[in-house]
């Protein structure tokens, strides 16, 4: 039988037998000890450890232990108070392996309050019962709680074994290790941040490699009209010349520092492009832009012989900076030029349609090699080396424009035909002012 069965049917044995000797009492003429005993011990039924019967005030009329009687005096069990306020009680406790199950009600004479009767019983085999119960519950609970300690030992183990690894691999990178990746293993959100940390470093590898690529790109371009300067400045100081000699060299020296001077200006905005934010875009016209550099690079055009036409439509607008954007043009435009065949020509169109500002600058010039089509985005590429310097070039010009383009969300294509003459379309998505 279940615990909860077992109080309830003993609550129901108990009331019921203290509410046969309270009927029993009731129907005494005269309600004292010797009437009270006379009444209990006709009833066979009632068999308790201990037996009182109070009256109204609570006090014991008769008591069935044998020592330490209650007779005659105030007995305000608990339980005899709730009795004679007129319920029926029952409680049990537990104590020392013996269960304890006590019940009182109150005793009606023509529905007169005259008393209560209260009756204990006392029961080892139950009592046993729960003993082996709560020592079950004992170690099972103890068991529960090794167990627990020791997983959550092991956890906090495995846990702080793994966050050293990420840590130690920290300390390697920062000493400059950056091929360096750290093994997780396992697949938790340590896994997840091994991964993380290790994308990180991949990261931080490749632009480490640009950085001193460009480094070195950059110190082996500035070399060249640096020593071009020395060796022309050494041949005036050294040898005997005539002031028209001297003049043309110094004129090469100042073409150099030109020269260093563009590249210098080409690399500041380099390193402006990408420290740049994209929160200082704006709403840009391209149209504009075109006729402003065109302005710019007029002269240089009449200088080749060169023709511009344009075809521009107006409602080309865009999200960039202004600045970009003409650095972009411009660049475009001045290749076109440069690159270009006296009394060539160079058409600048700009068209757009649902979603994209189109832009293409075609040239009728030399033309790009095929297998140089792929490599003059890269930094400091120059097709032709010698034809390059002698027109100015840094070879910076397109990997700006490239730069400038892909952070902007654009594209770049080319298109070229050695002896034809190069096309370069530029796309941005349309952001109109209402937008
Ligand atoms: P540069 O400052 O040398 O012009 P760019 O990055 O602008 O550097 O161009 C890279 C190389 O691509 C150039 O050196 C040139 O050889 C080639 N190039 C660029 N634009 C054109 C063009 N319109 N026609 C032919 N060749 C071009």
């Amino acid at each position: 039988m279940s615990q909860e069965l077992f109080y309830k049917s003993k609550e129901v044995s108990m009331i019921e037998r203290c509410l046969l000797a309270s009927t029993e009492i009731a129907e005494l003429d005269v309600v004292n000890k010797t009437t009270v005993t006379e009444a209990v011990s006709r009833i066979d039924e009632i068999s308790v450890t201990h037996l009182i019967v109070t009256d109204h005030n609570g006090i014991s009329i008769y008591d069935s232990a044998a020592q330490n009687s209650s007779e005659g005096k105030y007995t305000l069990l608990p339980e005899i108070v709730q009795a004679l306020r007129g319920f029926d009680v029952f409680t049990w406790n537990y104590h020392a392996g013996t269960m304890h199950s006590h019940a009182a009600t109150p005793i009606y004479s023509y529905g007169t309050l005259i008393g209560s009767i209260y009756m204990t019983e006392m029961d080892t085999q139950q009592g046993k019962l729960i003993q082996t119960l709560q020592h079950n519950t004992f170690l099972i609970t103890l068991i529960l709680e090794i167990i627990l300690v020791l997983f959550s030992l092991s956890f906090s183990n495995a846990f702080t074994r793994r966050l050293r690894k990420i840590m130690a691999s920290m300390r390697i990178i920062r000493e400059g290790d950056y091929t360096h990746q750290v093994e997780m293993g396992g697949n938790d959100e340590l896994t997840v941040l091994g991964d993380e940390f290790n994308a990180l470093v991949e990261k931080l590898q490749t632009s480490e490699q640009k950085r001193s690529n460009f480094v070195s790109d950059a110190s082996h371009e500035l070399k060249t009209p640096l020593a071009s300067i020395k060796l022309l400045s050494d041949s005036i100081l050294q040898n005997e010349m005539d002031i028209d000699t001297v003049r043309e060299f110094v004129g090469d020296i100042g073409n150099e520092a030109e020269r260093l001077n563009r590249m210098s200006q080409k690399l500041l905005s380099l390193s402006r492009i990408e420290s740049q934010a994209d929160s200082d875009c704006e709403i840009v016209y391209i149209a504009p832009t075109v006729e402003r550099v065109i302005r710019m690079l007029s002269v240089i055009a009449a200088d080749n012989a060169i023709t511009i036409e344009t075809d521009l439509k107006d409602d080309c607008s865009i999200l960039i900076l202004e600045d970009d954007l003409y650095q972009i043009i411009f660049n475009l435009v001045e290749n076109g030029i440069k690159y270009n065949t006296p009394g060539g020509k160079l058409f600048i169109r700009l068209m757009r349609n649902q979603d994209n500002a189109i832009m293409q600058i075609r040239d009728t010039g030399m033309g790009i090699p095929a297998d140089s089509l792929s490599h003059i985005f890269e930094r400091f590429y120059r097709v032709d080396k010698a034809r390059a310097r002698k027109s100015g070039g840094s070879g910076l010009g397109l990997s700006i424009v490239r730069l400038i383009v892909e952070r902007n969300r654009g594209e770049i294509s080319v298109d070229s035909e050695p002896g034809i003459g190069t096309t370069f379309t530029v796309s941005f998505p349309v952001f109109d002012t209402e937008e």
